[in-house]
C-alpha cells in the first residue's frame, strides 16, 4: 500500500521525521510507517503518530547492511515517500536505497511539501547563499538533517508494530575495530546556549575569558573553523558552520567572529544571535539580533560580570 516511510538509526531523528511525515500525511492521505532496528524504541514511535512500525531483526549490527532489506520493503509496499535522517549513516543508507530503487535522492532538505503529485523540497546551496527548490517524482527519497523539525509529540492511539526477520550478512565487509569518538564536554549541536570564539581572540590562554562568560551564561563553548583546524585551540567537534556543527540554540554569543557565510550557515537557526566585534562592518552584524561594536577584551568581562550578578 502506498505510504510515507521513515528511517533513522537515531530515535530522536525518527521523531523529528515523524513531524514531517505527519504533515505530508494530512495532504497525501497515506499512512506513515517507521522502519527501525531498535525494538525498544518501536512503542514510542507507534505512540508518536506512526501508523505502523516495522522492526527489522537481522544478524548484522551495522545499519548500512539493512539497505537492501529496506529497499525491498519500499518496493514491495510501493512507497510514495521515504524520509531518512541526514546523519552520516543515514546518508549512506539512503544513497544505497536510491540506487536499489533506481531513483534519485534529494539530500539535506530543509522543507518539503506534496504538490501536484510530487514532493517539492528546499535546501541550501553555495554555503547557504542560495535556496534551491527541487521537485521529486514519486517515489521521492529525501534526507533531512537532524533538528530540522521538532520531535512529534505522543498522541492518542497506538500504531501497530511488526517484526520482520532480515537476512543481512555480507561477508565482503568485516569490521576489525570500533573506536568511539571522545567528546570533551557536551554536544554543542544540542546545547541551549553557545558562546562562540573566533580569530579575534589573540592568545589561547584568553579562552579562559570565553569560558567565564560561558559559565555565567550557562553555555557551551564553540568556535570558528580556524580556532579548531588551524590553531588547534579547541577540538574540531566544537567548530560551527557548513563543514562543522550546525547549532540551534536559544542564545548564541559570538566574540571576534567576522561572520563569513561558511560560519553563519551553522548558526542561522539560533533564536537570538549576539555578536561582539571591533569592526562595525563585519558581516556577522547582518546576522545578529544584538550587535556590540567593541573590543571583546573590554566587553566580555563586563558582560560576564553583569550575568554573574543576575
Ligand atoms: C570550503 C570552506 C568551508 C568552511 N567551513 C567553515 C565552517 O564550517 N566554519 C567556520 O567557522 N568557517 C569555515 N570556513 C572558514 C570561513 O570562510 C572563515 O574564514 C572563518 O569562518 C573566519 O573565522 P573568524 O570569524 O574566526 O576569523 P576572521 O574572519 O579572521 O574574523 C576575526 C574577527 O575578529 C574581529 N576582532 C579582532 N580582534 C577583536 C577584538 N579584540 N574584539 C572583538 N573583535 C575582534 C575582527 O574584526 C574580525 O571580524 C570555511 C571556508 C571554506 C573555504
Amino acid at each position: 500500500m502506498p505510504g510515507i516511510w521513515i528511517y533513522s538509526e537515531d530515535s530522536a531523528v525518527v521523531r523529528q521525521l515523524l513531524t514531517a511525515g505527519l504533515e505530508l500525511k494530512q495532504v497525501m492521505q497515506q499512512p506513515v510507517n517507521v522502519i527501525t532496528l531498535n525494538p525498544e524504541a518501536a512503542p514510542g514511535f507507534a505512540n508518536a503518530g506512526a501508523d505502523r512500525v516495522y522492526v527489522l531483526a537481522g544478524t548484522n549490527p551495522w545499519p548500512e547492511s539493512y539497505a537492501a532489506a529496506i529497499t525491498g520493503i519500499l518496493e514491495q509496499e510501493q512507497a510514495s515517500v521515504f524520509l531518512a535522517g541526514a546523519t552520516m549513516r543515514g546518508k549512506d543508507l539512503a544513497a544505497q536505497v536510491a540506487a536499489g530503487l533506481n531513483t534519485g535522492l534529494v539530500t539535506d532538505a530543509l522543507s518539503l511539501q506534496y504538490l501536484d503529485g510530487a514532493i517539492e523540497t528546499t535546501r541550501l546551496l553555495y554555503g547557504g547563499l542560495a535556496v534551491c527548490t527541487e521537485t521529486a517524482a514519486l517515489p521521492a527519497l529525501v534526507t533531512i538533517p537532524p533538528r530540522t523539525f521538532a520531535e512529534a509529540a505522543a498522541q492518542a492511539g497506538q500504531g501497530e508494530i511488526r517484526t520482520i526477520e532480515v537476512e543481512n550478512t555480507d561477508d565482503r565487509v568485516t569490521v576489525s575495530n570500533v573506536c568511539p569518538i571522545l567528546r570533551q564536554g557536551a554536544d554543542i549541536a544540542a546545547a541551549g546556549r553557545v558562546v562562540c570564539v573566533g580569530r579575534g581572540l589573540a592568545r589561547q590562554e584568553d579562552l579562559t575569558m570565553a569560558e567565564q562568560l560561558a559559565a555565567a551564561a550557562g553555555a557551551e563553548i564553540g568556535c570558528t573553523r580556524g580556532i579548531a583546524e588551524d590553531y588547534h585551540w579547541l577540538p574540531s567537534d566544537r567548530y560551527i558552520g557548513i563543514s562543522g556543527q550546525k547549532i540551534k540554540p536559544e542564545l548564541y554569543i559570538g566574540m571576534g567572529i567576522s561572520g563569513q557565510v561558511q560560519h553563519v550557515v551553522g548558526i542561522r537557526d539560533a533564536k537570538i544571535i549576539v555578536a561582539i566585534d571591533t569592526n562595525e562592518k563585519a558581516p556577522i552584524f547582518e546576522a545578529a539580533d544584538y550587535g556590540i561594536v567593541g573590543d571583546m577584551y573590554e566587553v566580555v568581562p563586563l558582560l560576564t560580570a553583569a550575568l554573574q550578578k543576575k
